[in-house]
């Protein structure tokens, strides 16, 4: 009989599915990996799949699919205009996240492109909490420039606040102070930051952006790719929020926006897709005038309609407070592994996977010399583990003094696609990250070679430094 004086330490976590259908891997030598990242001019986005072990370059379009929507996919109205899958899609964005007009697009990037042509003008000035690599540019191909008004404390790896995607708002009001209200279109408000690690805005700050954002007559248009991840972090940090559902608070962060651009391909679970929301008319007959030409017809914008009709229920499902407990659960078992191993990483631990700093992993490198995309190599070399550059090389030069932009943050992004892997491979994962970190002071960093002129870091070619 159990013993009921005996204080239960620990429950742990276990996954809300078990495993239908397996895709076998390839294993490589240590020979055969020196030899394939040369070869991709040490850049892992230029690996062949097949000569990765465990994926965790992106969790961009690489999670596992529901037999539910496997299900789904078979029930694909493939006509070019008013397919039902559309209507599906669209009654299912407006109850979980409540915007009233819904644009398909291809995947996130077309959504922002469509948002800004039609909202930002040369000379306009676009405030959000961090930029991305896509949104940044589309805004400023449009003729706009980004402005960062995240708090500081996102920019410093260490530091433990648990809003680390919350917005300065004296830094925001600065700029519209500055520019004028009428040169800022709108405040890009990204949830669960990306580029700071997965780090997540509070409902308080959010409600603070909107009220200042009132006041001059500003929109705000949310970057929602990671929505959910981010109402976790809510539920489990914020006053007042523990004993609601994931679901209910992604619509309560949703309402104090005026519309969205999302790629499906992250939180919701699916392998390709995305949207243009908005609750404003006349951005809607915009956009929908914008999209086909540029994506497709306004009721499949880019997609095919069993993808739409994927998307429909992977969105249900991403809300689900089981699936998205057992997804940070896994991130969070990585991230404490590599804590209880000295290795520095982004703390919090963020909502989609674990950022080392590699500043401080190769302390020796410079910054010039690219710790970050040096380190992404190692490790492939070591394990076959691919992960991403997520520093210098991502940062890109600005665009009026050719100049390279030195972000506080290098680091290396190793992000756990959604329902893919299991937890022997998150140890693989962590022994391969703690041998390269006693190796640490034989690596030597690298020299570009190639340079590509947008998003340099999809594309760009290496070599390794003498
Ligand atoms: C991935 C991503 C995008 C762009 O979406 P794509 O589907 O890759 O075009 C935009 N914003 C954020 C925060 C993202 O992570």
């Amino acid at each position: 009989m159990m013993n009921m004086t005996q204080p239960i330490k620990h429950r742990s976590w276990a996954e809300p599915y078990k495993i239908k259908m397996v895709e076998l891997l390839q294993m490589t030598t240590r020979e055969q990996r020196e030899r394939a990242i040369k070869e991709a001019g040490y850049n892992t986005f230029l690996l062949k799949s097949e000569d990765v072990y465990i994926d965790l370059l992106t969790d961009s379009g690489t999670s596992a699919m529901s037999d539910r929507q496997w299900a789904g996919m078979m029930l694909g109205d493939e006509a070019y205009a008013g397919s039902k899958n559309f209507y599906h899609m669209e009654n299912v964005i407006q109850n979980y996240y409540g915007y009233k007009h819904v644009i398909p697009t291809h995947q996130g990037r077309g959504a922002e492109n469509i948002i800004s042509k039609v909202m930002i003008k040369p000379g306009d000035i676009i405030p959000g909490n961090m930029y991305f690599t896509t949104t940044r540019l589309h805004q400023e191909l449009a003729g706009g420039t980004f402005k960062d008004i995240i708090i500081d404390e996102a920019h410093d790896p260490d530091n433990l606040f648990p809003f680390k995607g919350n917005c300065d708002l004296g830094k925001l009001e600065d700029v519209i102070k500055k520019y004028g209200a009428d040169k800022v279109p709108y405040v890009c408000i990204a949830t669960s930051v990306n580029m700071a690690g997965g780090q997540p805005i509070s409902i308080e700050n959010l409600k603070a952006v909107r009220a200042l954002c009132d006041k001059y007559g500003i929109k705000i248009i949310h970057d929602m790719t990671r929505v959910a991840e981010n109402a976790f972090f809510i539920k489990q940090r914020e006053a007042g929020y523990a004993n609601k559902s994931v679901a209910e608070i992604v619509k309560e962060i949703c309402s104090y926006t005026d519309g969205a651009t999302m790629s499906a391909k992250k939180d919701a679970l699916v392998n390709i897709g995305g949207f243009l929301a908005t609750n404003d008319d006349h951005v809607y007959e915009e956009a929908s005038n914008l999209i086909v030409v540029y994506e497709g017809l306004h009721t499949y914008g880019g997609m095919a309609g069993r993808d739409m009709e994927a998307l429909a229920i992977g969105i249900v499902e991403s809300v689900d407070d089981n699936h998205i407990s057992a997804r940070i659960g896994q991130v969070e078992y990585l991230g404490q592994k590599l804590i209880d191993m000295g290795v520095p990483i982004v703390q919090p631990i963020g909502g989609h996977g674990i950022f080392l700093n590699a500043k401080k992993f190769l302390p020796h490198i410079p910054q010039t010399s690219y710790p970050a995309q040096t380190l992404a190599a190692e490790l492939y070399i070591d394990s076959g583990v691919r992960t991403m550059e997520r520093g210098i090389v991502s940062a890109g030069r600005n665009k009026e003094t050719g100049e390279n932009y030195l972000p506080e943050l290098e680091l290396v992004r190793l992000t756990i696609p959604r329902r893919v892997y299991t937890q022997a491979h998150m140890d693989v994962v962590a022994e391969s990250v703690e041998a390269v970190y006693l190796e640490r002071d034989k690596i030597k960093g690298l020299e570009m070679i190639f340079e590509p002129k947008y998003l340099r870091f999809f594309m760009a070619k290496f070599e390794k430094l003498k």
